[in-house]
């Protein structure tokens, strides 16, 4: 019975982001099964999944060809490293597959189990590269507020969440942030346009204060996920690239959410026209049916660290070969079934027409999408961009548990609403999910 998991739960499990005296209070909601855009509970109640999981499951769940792939490599061979000069089938093989769908030059693949280890992968491959070619100087690395580039230390420190900072004593030393891009709440009476741009050139003020010669790399997501689906104005990413290759600082994108198909390109760089000399990837490349992420590195960079001697980096379940085979099998579906395609010509036209209605109501200002993501901010006066006062999220939470009990999952991030589906989702899924979150922001909005 519900009761009696929820109280187990409680008694033993520590959640990550949750308030564990609330989830004593209220329990958590029991998931037990799901297929296609559809979760259910231990009540046997449905609910669509408006979020892939956590930006995860681009292809639908339930997909019993992963299932099967998994079973077949856990009998042959169901672990061995990559450490050492050893190597199995399923990871160089996948290795080799991100490289021919990664942008020109992205060749080379260093594997973790997440977005979080990917990333204090990044911070170490990139002081190593800079240490090989004789400017060991260059080691800070600039970020933005409110981006999230994971958990770990290293991965909370690029990130820029006040909050997580706060519990941790974080950034590490070497990591500084800039402002992040976003126009409705920050632009104040310039264009989006100008603000990309000046947003965008603070990068280079930030370098000019560090010194060049100080500056490893700056990271950043292609559009900002965890941070309220925020999508740069047309003007940002051009400079930021101008930017990185004028100061000979290397450009990290971070792709967890962006990457294979979320925008209607392999990768968020490929949309936005950027050219990264390392790319973060996780989440997506499995669907999230198993752990994998990493880092897709320019053959630039791999050179000098490949001739460096040997990186004294790596992870037991670097290139997984259970997980690796599952990502091999998540690709090839994504491409066979023409889920891209999918996203751009049917799914992302039909989520951006139907999310744009929700700002019909009241409450809702800027919704705004990019392929497969969508976002809206909660407002009490959206002509005068006004914000809900403190505490910040307290209509957000309304919103997110009404839609809970609507049957949609839509997560809050403050109060800014957001929606990353499996791509795989269809129109009429599409109106279902946009049809249950405006009734839970009306409920919200009258309570
Ligand atoms: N980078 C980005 C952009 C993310 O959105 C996330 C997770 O949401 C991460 C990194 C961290 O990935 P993981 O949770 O797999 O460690």
């Amino acid at each position: 019975p519900t009761a009696e998991l929820q109280a187990l739960d409680a008694a033993h499990h520590m959640h990550p982001f949750t308030h564990g005296d609330a989830l004593a209070k209220k329990g958590a909601r029991v998931i037990t099964s799901a297929k296609g855009v559809f979760l259910k509970d231990s009540d046997g109640v449905e609910i669509l999944d408006g979020m892939s999981g956590l930006w995860c499951v681009n292809l639908g769940y339930g997909r019993s060809e992963l299932a099967e792939v998994a079973a077949r490599q856990m009998r042959e061979l169901p672990y061995y490293n990559t450490f050492f000069q050893t190597t199995t089938v399923p990871a160089l093989s996948l290795a080799a597959r991100i490289a021919e769908l990664a942008p020109e030059g992205l060749d080379h693949v260093f594997f973790s189990s997440s977005g979080s280890e990917a990333n204090d992968t990044n911070i170490r491959l990139v002081r190593h590269y800079w240490h090989a070619m004789g400017k060991p100087s260059k080691k800070i690395i600039i970020s933005r507020k409110n981006g999230y580039h994971g958990s770990t230390m290293g991965g909370a420190s690029l990130g820029g969440m006040s909050a997580m900072h706060a519990q941790g004593g974080l950034p590490i030393p070497d990591i500084t942030h800039i402002d992040q891009p976003h126009w409705w709440a920050e632009g104040g009476d310039t264009s989006p346009e100008e603000f990309g741009l000046a947003r965008a050139r603070q990068l280079e003020e930030k370098i000019a204060e560090l010194g060049e010669d100080n500056v490893a790399a700056f990271i950043a997501e292609p559009i900002q996920g965890a941070g309220g689906v925020i999508i740069p104005p047309e003007t940002y990413w051009p400079e930021i690239q101008r930017i990185c290759d004028a100061h000979d600082i290397l450009l990290i994108a971070d792709e967890v959410i962006c990457g294979f198909g979320r925008t209607g390109e392999w990768f968020g760089s490929q949309a936005m026209n950027i050219r990264p000399d390392i790319m973060t990837f996780a989440k997506g490349v499995t669907s999230g049916y198993q752990p994998v992420g990493g880092s897709i590195v320019h053959k630039d960079v791999a050179a000098v660290v490949n001739a460096a001697g040997d990186f004294n980096h790596g992870y037991t379940y670097s290139g997984h070969p259970v997980a690796c085979a599952v990502a091999l099998e998540n690709v090839r579906l994504l491409d066979e079934e023409g889920v891209l395609q999918h996203v751009r010509d049917i799914a992302a036209p039909a989520l951006a027409e139907k999310f744009a209605t929700l700002g019909e109501h009241p409450m809702v200002a800027d919704p705004r999408t990019f392929g497969m993501l969508g976002g809206l901010q909660l407002s009490p006066d959206k002509d005068a961009r006004a914000k809900f006062e403190a505490p910040v999220g307290t209509i957000g939470l309304r919103v997110r548990e009404r839609c809970f009990a609507n049957g949609v999952i839509m997560r809050h991030v403050g109060d800014r609403m957001i929606v990353c589906p499996p791509l795989v989702i269809t129109p009429e899924e599409i109106d279902t999910m946009v049809e249950r979150a405006l009734k839970s922001i009306d409920e919200a909005y009258e309570g």
